[in-house]
């Protein structure tokens, strides 16, 4: 049921003049998610300053059962940040709460709030001679408190862990609109149970951050990148074996692409060009980071480049010549997603795998995927050193999109059938959101999934958080 006029004014009234959206052409592109999959419908935003002003939004929302939609930067990829079509929802930005609260340089810590986005995180960190190493092609819109929500991972969890590990502490305003402080800055805290991780990975639907305390890590003096040709996914898992026994944590990504993606972004990204003089089944991206210096690193890595090609696990490999080489190297690899909007229809699987089973998997993937839609293109890709692939097919050529579109859970149940048979998980690092609500509601350890109820419940009992999100 749509929101009342009066509501609308009462939850206005809790956020300063201009702070509560209405305008719908200012609403519209906060109700459409990055893929186009969900649309919402609401008729207030609210764009609080301070987390005193999110728990009054959320103890008038008690009062009221009114539903409470958290959006960060809105580059989700599962609609959790995406009300629903009744226009009852209200959605809260968190915007406009981006401060950067304080860098502790020496301690290694950042605090920061909710609405800072994760590029300018890392650019404050980097301004204090510190690195924060999460990164995502999103980075520029993803804000802090998604980031958090959505437990991210991106291309340097292999040597940093995924946003989980990068956390310290958080400040959360509950349902009930109670602040709970944890914003700790300790690496060594064991005071009871860890809260903090409750709230990660909950997509909103336990509670709004509001700020988290980050760690931040030494900068590296110099890195080293690379693509290679290769011919399969167990090539390049030899090739991991070998890059990680040499350079151990100073391997910070190792990505791999089937062809299909690696031309789809040459294609739609014509500034990009091809490094290599033929094609390859397989490419590999690697970095390599130096405390020393970029001289230190990329002789590392040629190092294992050369032995790789003596194995024969690699047909070829171009290192980035230049800081400028190494940024079109990643144009590439993170114009992927992009570059399949432009092939039409894709139907997308955000998987992970013990690593051994990955080059199995992919034979009987490709055949699933077969079984399901002749000629459908698959475009794999992803961050192969954490076993995460984004198993994404899109269309046959000339087919029709919405016919296409419309086989997505057939698509899922078979590729999420071969993940489920070796041992994977069918979220790797986007969330459940809506998208995958029934899947895990169908396929998680029932005492799991009786857990996470209760604890929903026991921070939410009148469900305002979110709602149809998740669980
Ligand atoms: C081009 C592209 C590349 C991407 N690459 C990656 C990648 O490599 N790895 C990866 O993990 N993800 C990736 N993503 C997905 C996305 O960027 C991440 O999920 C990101 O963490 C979402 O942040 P956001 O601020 O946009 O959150 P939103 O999309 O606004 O929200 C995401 C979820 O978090 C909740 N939420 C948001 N803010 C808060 C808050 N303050 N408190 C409580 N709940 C909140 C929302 O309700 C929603 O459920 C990519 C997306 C795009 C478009």
């Amino acid at each position: 049921m749509a929101l009342e006029p009066e509501l609308v004014a009462r939850f206005a009234g809790l956020v300063g003049p201009g702070n509560a959206v209405t305008d719908p052409d200012r609403l519209a592109p906060h109700l459409v998610e990055w893929r186009g999959l969900y649309r919402g419908r609401t008729s207030l935003m609210l764009q609080p300053e301070t987390a005193a002003e999110v728990s009054a939004i959320m103890a008038l929302a008690g009062r009221t059962r009114t539903a409470i939609v958290p959006q960060g930067g809105n580059t989700g990829l599962v609609g959790g940040q995406i009300p629903d079509g009744s226009g009852g929802q209200i959605i809260l930005s968190l915007s406009r709460m981006d401060a950067i609260r304080n860098v502790d340089a020496a301690g290694g810590i950042i605090t920061v709030e909710a609405g800072a986005t994760l590029q300018a995180v890392q650019d404050t960190a980097d301004a204090a001679d510190r690195l924060f190493p999460l990164s995502l092609a999103s980075q520029a819109s993803a804000q802090i408190g998604g980031v958090l929500s959505t437990n991210a991972g991106g291309t340097t969890a292999l040597a940093f862990g995924v946003a989980r590990d990068l956390c310290l502490g958080l400040e959360v305003v509950l349902a009930s609109g109670e602040i709970l402080h944890g914003l700790r800055s300790l690496k060594k805290d064991n005071r009871g149970y860890d809260l903090r991780n409750l709230f990660i990975g909950a997509e909103g639907t336990l509670g709004i951050i509001t700020a988290a305390s980050l760690k931040l890590f030494p900068k590296p003096r110099g890195t080293a990148t690379a693509f290679a040709g290769l011919a399969s996914p167990a090539r390049a898992l030899e090739l991991l074996t070998l890059a990680q026994s040499r350079l151990g944590a100073s391997l910070t990504s190792f990505e791999l692409s089937a062809a299909l993606p690696f031309q789809f972004a040459l294609r739609h990204m014509p500034a990009l060009r091809d490094p290599f003089a033929r094609s390859y089944p397989w490419y590999v991206l690697l970095e390599a980071s130096s405390p020393v210096g970029a001289a230190q690193a990329q002789s590392a890595l040629a190092a294992v480049l050369e032995d790789a090609l003596a194995a024969e696990l690699i047909g070829d490999a171009v290192p980035a010549a230049s800081d400028a080489q190494a940024r079109a190297f990643w144009a590439i690899r993170e114009g992927m997603s992009e570059a399949q909007k432009h092939e039409g229809g894709s139907i997308k699987h955000d998987i992970s795998l013990p690593l051994a089973a990955i080059p199995q998997f992919m034979d009987e993937a490709a055949l699933a995927v077969q079984s399901v839609v002749p000629g459908a293109r698959i475009a794999c890709f992803g961050h192969l050193g954490d076993g995460n692939l984004h198993y994404n097919v899109s269309q046959p050529v000339g087919a029709d999109k919405a016919s296409f579109l419309a086989r997505w859970a057939d698509m899922n149940d078979a590729v999420h059938a071969v993940v489920s048979r070796h041992g994977g998980s069918f979220s790797a690092e986007h969330g459940i959101g809506v998208l995958k609500r029934d899947i895990l509601a169908r396929s998680l350890d029932p005492v799991a999934l009786a857990t996470m109820r209760s604890l929903k419940n026991l921070l939410d009992p009148l469900g305002i958080l979110n709602p149809g999100k998740v669980l």
